[in-house]
């Protein structure tokens, strides 16, 4: 796997919390994300539930929106519905306002380690050997990062393409149970409970 990113990019976390308190920004999740959570927090189905967000689209998505998501919504009872961490108060459930910062950090979503980064796979047909994995900003990063600046270092590339790799593969993986997940509620196979989504992710340890 190579990295084909020629232009350098500039990031330092100045743990400014706007990622963690930003009114417009949710924080996805994906499920192996989850049983992180859980397990670093001991937390029990109900107590997983409470940290969630399951945001309802208010018009559904197009097939096309749905497939530049990063990670697709689920289908719920109350319809097509995006996970993520919940919010309180604006910002995120586990910012802490009082020490200005992330009380989960050992345990924090791959979108919080990610972040202001996003990452692409662009896989050679011919030789998936050759496939790699280019890195980008965020636009949300590009709007409110301040790490991000002409006055930040230079990232290390290979190290965040190491990172970016087990982040697809997270995604890939997580991709693939949201499609059997939303296929077996289209089949009437699954009930589209939101405790019974958490208890599939539990049975996936
Ligand atoms: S989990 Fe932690 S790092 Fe991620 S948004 Fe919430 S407070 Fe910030
Ligand atoms: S917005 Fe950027 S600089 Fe601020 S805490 Fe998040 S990653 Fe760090």
């Amino acid at each position: 796997m190579n990295n084909t990113n020629d232009l350098r990019l500039r990031f330092e976390c100045v743990h400014c919390g706007k990622c963690c308190t930003d009114l417009d920004t949710l924080v996805n999740i994906t499920y192996s994300d989850i049983i992180r959570i859980k397990n670093g927090l001991n937390l029990n189905l109900d107590e997983i539930i409470e940290i969630l967000g399951f945001y309802v689209f208010d018009k559904k998505p197009t097939t096309k929106e749905i497939s530049r998501m990063v990670v697709p919504p689920i289908e719920t009872e109350r319809g097509l519905a995006f996970v993520g961490l919940k919010k309180r108060n604006g910002q995120c459930y586990f910012y802490d306002e009082t020490k200005k910062r992330c009380s989960i950090y050992d345990f924090r979503p791959n979108f919080c380690r990610t972040f202001p980064f996003t990452f692409k796979l662009l896989i050679d047909k011919e030789n998936p050997k050759k496939s790699e994995i280019e890195i980008f900003y965020t636009e949300k990063g590009l709007k409110y990062c301040q790490g991000i600046g002409e006055s930040a270092p230079f990232i290390d590339n290979d190290n965040w393409i190491q990172i970016g790799q087990r982040v697809i593969q997270d995604l890939t993986k997580n991709n693939v149970l949201i499609k059997e997940w939303n296929k077996g509620v289209k089949e009437n196979k699954i009930s589209p409970s939101v405790r019974n989504f958490i208890l599939t992710i539990f049975n996936l340890e």
